[in-house]
């Protein structure tokens, strides 16, 4: 399982978000507190964010664990966003180890992130994968779908494949979209803006946990939660 985070809110740097809390991204990559699968988080890191003065977003992906990239750690104090969709990750067994296999996944206009893993066979034809990682897969059939659809596409394809862990993260520059279906997700709403996180970046009290099964909203009015159940039939 890997760890995600997303920002929406006033920008803020790169390294604040990413790199500077006590329990980072960067932190998680070798010591993440409430990973229930896997250990470390070493084969591969991604960055995405929205800049002022460019559409669409932009990323910043590495095959490389967080901590042997120092060039981003140098590049992100002054890297800021006030959308942000990060990840580091873990590789599924037999999956391909490769910076195209890393999230933050993109059509060019949203971006997608996936912790979790899902039966490729079990998944509808899409074009325009990035990688043949079923994370890739997932997100191709998000974009397919569009944003709004996402607690759908989570329902469907838990139906055909009911051991799928599918925690989804997607922004799209003015909203932040989650699912919770098989692991952690925490959400920190501040006056400057609010996170989500697989797990929380410190031991702020703010912090409150999604409950498993669960869609998120964040938009600049507030947080709305959804419950998912049941999967679609198939
Ligand atoms: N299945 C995805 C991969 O192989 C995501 C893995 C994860 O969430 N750890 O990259």
């Amino acid at each position: 399982m890997c760890r995600h985070l997303a920002w929406l809110g006033q920008p803020r740097s790169l390294a604040e978000l990413v790199l500077e809390p006590p329990s980072s991204l960067l932190v998680q990559s070798w010591a993440p507190r409430r990973q229930r699968h896997g250990t470390i988080n070493a084969d591969g890191w991604g960055v995405g964010f929205w800049a002022a003065g460019h559409d669409g977003p932009v990323r910043w992906r590495s095959p490389r664990p967080m901590w042997a990239d120092p060039s981003f750690a140098s590049v992100a104090p002054v890297l800021r966003s006030g959308c942000v969709v990060a990840a580091v990750r873990s590789a599924t067994v037999g999956m391909p180890l490769e910076e195209s296999a890393v999230a933050p996944f993109t059509d060019g206009r949203a971006l997608v992130s996936h912790n979790g893993r899902v039966d490729r066979a079990a998944l509808p034809a899409v074009r325009d994968a990035e990688s043949t990682v079923d994370s890739a897969l997932l997100a191709a059939l998000v974009f397919d779908r569009g944003l709004d659809a996402l607690g759908d596409v989570v329902r469907e394809v838990a139906g055909r494949d009911p051991a799928a862990r599918l925690n989804l993260l997607a922004a799209d520059g003015a909203r932040l979209l989650a699912t919770t279906w098989g692991d952690t997700l925490s959400v920190l709403v501040t006056p400057a803006g609010t996170a989500l996180a697989s797990e929380p970046w410190d031991d702020d009290p703010s912090w409150s946990d999604v409950p498993d099964r669960h869609l998120v909203e964040v938009t600049p009015d507030g947080v709305a939660l959804v419950p998912l159940d049941p999967p679609e039939p198939t």
